[in-house]
């Protein structure tokens, strides 16, 4: 079976090609990356066995060993689906076509599904990207910076009325920083928190022993001059003076969150920001990857992604 994404016809994937190919086409390219060793062909999630009646009316497999019903979304982030493949398909080319995001509300206009089921959707896409970096250390030179996000406190009126935002007390409950740390070459990894100094034992946690930490004045960072080589930058002197000592890389990041946050989501919860800046470091580390190979990343992640237990039938349990 020749592999639709690493076709000539996918070099660059679009909606019209994905509906052109066809639903048949799409079954056979999610079994495809389910399954690779076997080449599509059904494995049972249950025994192992690759042994089974394919139901083929349902686009079901019963084991013949273990008698175990499944499909080739059991046990996954896709798992209880209720739309085709191809829309499956054309909903994953969507979401990553969008270089600053995407939100619910776009999603669910251009894919023509209620916007509950669109929001979800989304939400099980940034988990499964997120995955990706799950186990990743970094090394080498890595920037780390914070960038606060939401809460904003609107200003009053009339000038008398206005509070001074500066103060800790006159700052919204809603707003945290996300810090990232972002390896020179390497990959983004993001942490919301409620302040940025929280960000020295992250990168404890995360930044290989005998790595060079490039980080700005704030001096919660020079803790960390005692484990790591470090390079500082005074912003309010320079952005950059040569040699390395500019934040440049985590910048970028943060400006792609940003124009995430403000342009396309118009605010996000504090509570899911961590999907929003876990989506805006894998576009950022990606950004040279054409969307066939994004969209071929996110269908790999998705098919191997357990189930998600946080966004699982999460409109029910919120009514
Ligand atoms: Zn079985």
């Amino acid at each position: 079976m020749q592999h639709f994404l690493l076709s000539a016809a996918s070099r660059s994937l679009s909606l019209k090609k994905i509906y052109k190919m066809g639903e048949s086409a799409a079954y056979d390219l999610f079994r495809q990356i389910r399954w690779p060793e076997t080449d599509g062909a059904a494995v049972c999630p249950q025994c192992g066995s690759t042994e089974s009646y394919d139901i083929k009316t349902r686009r079901k497999f019963e084991c013949k060993g273990c008698k175990h019903h499944f499909s080739v979304t059991s046990g996954t982030i896709l798992h209880s689906r209720k739309l085709d493949f191809v829309d499956l398909l054309a909903g994953i080319c969507l979401f990553v076509t969008g270089s600053k995001g995407m939100s619910a509300v776009q999603f669910s206009r251009t894919m023509d599904v209620q916007y509950k089921t669109a929001w979800v959707w989304c939400h099980k896409m940034r988990e499964c990207l997120a995955d990706e970096t799950d186990n990743t250390r970094l090394s080498g030179e890595v920037e780390i910076d914070g960038c606060y996000v939401g809460g904003v406190v609107r200003k009053s009126n009339y000038k008398t009325d206005r509070s001074d935002r500066r103060l800790k007390g006159n700052r919204s409950p809603r707003r945290r920083v996300v810090v990232a740390l972002r390896e020179r070459g390497g990959r983004t990894l993001p942490f919301v928190r409620r302040t940025e100094k929280e960000g020295v034992e992250i990168a404890r946690g995360i930044v290989e022993i005998g790595s060079t930490i490039v980080a700005d004045e704030a001096t919660h960072w020079d803790a960390l001059e005692w484990e790591y080589n470090s390079k500082r930058i005074n912003h309010s002197e320079a952005y950059s003076t040569g040699n390395g000592h500019h934040t440049n890389w985590v910048e970028s990041y943060f400006a792609r969150l940003r124009k995430m946050v403000k342009g396309q989501h118009h605010g996000v919860s504090e509570k899911l920001l961590y999907q929003y800046a876990e989506h805006a470091a894998w576009l950022e580390d990606h950004r040279k990857t054409d969307i066939r190979g994004l969209a071929e990343k996110l269908v790999a992640a998705a098919v191997i992604a357990p189930e998600s237990k946080k966004f699982k039938g999460y409109w029910q349990r919120a009514a």
